[in-house]
């Protein structure tokens, strides 16, 4: 993928270096944001928490690499981030970007505690799309996906895909229908038509890219490949046969691999959002 001479919006919030402040250990972070409501990229956390502790703790600062030259990860969020906002302008009249945070181990959101367990989430609340680095190398030796540059760039576009639809008022209208819901299964068909949606709108992101920064944001041969490589390996029915467990369709929550594949590629070849109606669907 290109992108080093994409634009640097600057919207980000760097707290990499400040450390895990109050934590209280494993699982109350997790709990506290598990209740309050957050749009993770479709590990569950309990993975992600058994993901974290085989690799030892998660994270490692550079100290006194942030906003340098040589900060090249940091500048990666930064370009993608811009350009996924570039593209949303064009498309979603009133657009108004979130806040990108960079975080190490564990860091307060408007949604309760976040931790680099959970993997990147978005929160409706304070409309911050949470990231910790660290989850790059996960998504290659514990998830089996890609870490090729375009596979980051997607989990990037999926999270600005939950804040379009906070946006335009997706989220609030799904939160409605899942409390008049009879049963779990049922609300988590509401999750995964959203979570299917986030990925149509990463396609939508790739699919203009280029458009609009002239070139210097673009996907390259074998990107998509490798996006889409990454939309099955963290489809809800491999996630379960990974964690040793039988398929549970009624308990998916992001959908499968066929069907998080489909909407990234249907993203991807239309390039509209009209083209993410995954509600009409269920
Ligand atoms: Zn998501």
């Amino acid at each position: 993928m290109r992108w080093q001479g994409g634009r640097r919006g600057g919207n980000i919030d760097d707290r990499r270096g400040m450390g895990g402040v109050g934590i209280a250990g494993g699982g109350i972070g997790a709990l506290v944001l598990a209740a309050i409501g957050y749009f993770v990229f479709g590990i569950d956390p309990q993975t992600t928490q058994q993901v974290a502790s085989s690799l030892g703790g998660v994270g490692s600062t550079e100290a006194g690499r942030q906003g340098s030259p040589e900060d090249q990860a940091g500048a990666f969020v930064d370009v993608i981030g811009t350009n996924v906002d570039d593209v949303w302008k064009t498309k979603l009249q009133g657009y108004a970007p979130p806040t990108v945070t960079i975080y190490e181990q564990g860091t307060g959101t408007g949604c309760g505690y976040g931790q680099a367990a959970m993997g990147p989430f978005y929160c409706p609340t304070d409309r911050h799309v949470y990231l910790d680095l660290s989850f790059w190398q996960q998504m290659e030796t514990e998830l089996g996906a890609s870490s090729a540059d375009f596979a980051k760039a997607y989990v990037i576009a999926h999270e600005y895909g939950h804040h379009v639809q906070t946006l335009m008022g997706t989220n609030a209208q799904v939160q409605q229908a899942q409390q008049r819901a009879r049963g779990q299964a049922e609300a988590n068909q509401y999750s995964v038509a959203l979570e299917l949606q986030a990925d149509c709108y990463a396609g939508v992101w790739a699919a203009n890219a280029a458009a609009v920064s002239n070139g210097a944001v673009a996907l390259e041969a074998g990107d998509l490949e490798a996006g889409l490589r990454t939309a099955s390996a963290i489809g809800d029915d491999t996630l379960q046969r990974r964690q040793g467990g039988r398929v549970v369709p009624e308990g998916f929550t992001h959908g499968s691999s066929a069907q998080r594949v489909e909407w990234l590629r249907r993203g991807y070849q239309t390039g509209d959002p009209a083209a993410c109606d995954t509600f009409s669907a269920l």
